[in-house]
């Protein structure tokens, strides 16, 4: 399927909701659009969830042939990378090359996942004395079974349309879930090209259904409705508390991949110019639109003038341009509404007494561009240091020693990630231990594996995904007894 073909079909998916454009970001024009399917389409998509759910057809499949299914959609996923990548950086503004590297993790995905269909056994218990309304018994069995929660609403944000959305649908899948997928009302071009793949691959009608539209219509339906029994959400943290009451009506499960302040530690005895450089890339990667970059960078006092004027330099080195530009490195934010956010943030440091060492302003040309920022003199008490930015903006701190250091990292709401630059791996494992985070890197950042757990800690999230942990997210656990 063509990019033009998805564009021209998604802006021709029924629907009588609000028209919504579809932008791109990198110049503002808009590309396609497409109705919002709200609350009609949310009830409709349950509904077929529900009757594929109840009716086996995914479910009741052997796991061995539900693992080819999903290993089936991994080399489709391989097959369409091109326009997947194409339709992901024209969606996000991303440069295609970034776009590219991301498409085969996402199969991966799913062959990953395959794996575990085959996997998810329960245990086996001899019980020696249970008690009970009949007294103990000498002779008794009991195991415990996994089982689908049964009807899944899976919702993601845009920052990375297409692994948001296998990194939610593979498992799901595996775990024998019919689920309903509100992709971000910014992106929804490559869930929409996912859609076909699934059917292509052979994952039954209904089983996997597509609600398109905004979070306060589809998205906010979808948590309330009776008939789901869990969300798996990523995305603010704001949003995640909405979700966790909206889940109250029926008590649905829910869990929550949300928001970061990731604090970066950067001793004196690290490789500084790694970690320069990656402490650099770690937060203007695009443009800070990620839920792990480290958005807050403290330095040990001896080193700080070195890393800091080094970490301004990365940031002005970088080209900034929309996909079918030259030599760029990073792209542009994903809306306007982002990109006045960001400059709030930034515009209030600035009347608060924030010292801009470079950045501070979007550029001079269309696209939602903010050129990379780097903040001195920022108080721990203000918003810019408290709050989420997701925009390439970080304030640059000093520390003198590891209790001060530690203090500064925790000193957040967030626990998402964390990361420490030292060559001393006591020390780097020991400060592990203390920050509060889901995720530590110790002297490399950015790094993800389909196997590792991964899940926020304080207002950061509930549960994890990835790994067995990702799978068992969809599933629960059945224990049942025998008198033998
Ligand atoms: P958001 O919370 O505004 O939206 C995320 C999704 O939720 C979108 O699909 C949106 O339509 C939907 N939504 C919005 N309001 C809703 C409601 N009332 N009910 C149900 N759904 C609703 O987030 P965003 O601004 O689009 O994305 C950026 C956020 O995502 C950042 O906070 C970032 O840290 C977070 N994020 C977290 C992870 C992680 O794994 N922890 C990964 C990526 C992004």
């Amino acid at each position: 399927m063509t990019l033009q073909a998805v564009l021209d079909d998604i802006a021709k998916r029924p629907g009588d909701g609000d028209v919504i454009p579809v932008i791109d970001p990198a110049t503002e024009e808009q590309i396609s659009e497409f109705a919002d399917g709200g609350a009609a389409a949310v009830d409709a998509a349950v509904a077929r969830a529900r009757e594929s759910f109840d009716a086996g057809v995914w479910v009741g499949m052997s796991d061995r042939d539900r693992a080819k299914v999903l290993w089936r959609i991994g080399d489709l996923i391989d097959k369409y990378a091109d326009d997947i990548a194409q339709l992901d950086s024209l969606n996000t503004g991303m440069p295609l090359a970034q776009a590219q590297m991301i498409v085969p993790t996402c199969a991966e995905f799913f062959r990953y996942y395959a794996g575990w269909c085959t996997k998810m056994n329960g245990t086996a218990h001899d019980v020696q004395m249970a008690g009970g309304v009949s007294g103990a018994h000498a002779n008794m069995q009991a195991y415990t079974r996994k089982e689908p929660y049964g009807v899944v609403g899976l919702i993601f944000p845009w920052n990375g349309p297409i692994f948001n959305a296998c990194a939610k649908i593979a498992p799901a899948l595996a775990a024998g879930c019919s689920s309903v997928v509100k992709a971000a009302e910014e992106t929804p071009l490559s869930a929409f090209l996912l859609e076909r793949i699934l059917a292509e691959a052979g994952v039954p009608d209904g089983v996997v259904n597509l609600v398109l539209g905004y979070g306060h219509t589809a998205g906010a339906a979808l948590s309330v409705h009776p008939d789901v029994d869990k969300i798996a959400f990523t995305g603010s943290t704001e949003v995640g508390k909405q979700i966790i009451a909206a889940s109250a009506g029926n008590l649905k499960k829910v869990m929550l991949e949300l928001g970061g302040k990731s604090p970066v530690l950067i001793y004196d005895d690290a490789d500084l110019d790694m970690a320069i450089l990656m402490a650099a890339m770690g937060i203007f990667v695009h443009s800070g639109q990620g839920c792990v970059c480290g958005s807050r960078i403290f330095v040990h006092r001896n080193v700080y003038d070195q890393v800091l004027e080094g970490i301004a330099g990365v940031a002005n080195s970088l080209n900034l341009g929309g996909p079918k530009e030259e030599d760029v490195h990073i792209g542009p934010l994903i809306s306007d509404k982002q990109l006045k956010r960001v400059m709030g943030y930034i515009d209030e440091g600035k009347s608060d007494g924030v010292e801009v060492v470079t950045g501070g302003h979007r550029l001079d040309r269309k696209g939602y561009f903010v050129h990379p920022t780097v903040l001195t003199n920022v108080d721990p008490g203000m918003r810019l240091y408290q709050e989420e930015i997701f925009g390439p903006v970080v304030p640059v701190l000093p520390f003198d020693d590891d209790d001060e250091a530690v203090k500064l990292a925790n000193d957040t709401t967030y626990g998402l990630a964390a990361t420490v630059w030292t060559e001393n791996l006591a020390r780097a494992n020991n400060i592990a231990r203390r920050l509060e985070a889901g995720t530590v890197t110790l002297n490399c950042q950015l790094v993800f594996d389909h196997s590792v757990p991964f899940g926020g800690y304080k207002q950061s999230g509930w549960g994890h995904e990835f790994g067995r942990e990702g799978i068992e997210a969809y599933m629960q656990t059945k224990s049942i007894w025998a008198q033998i």
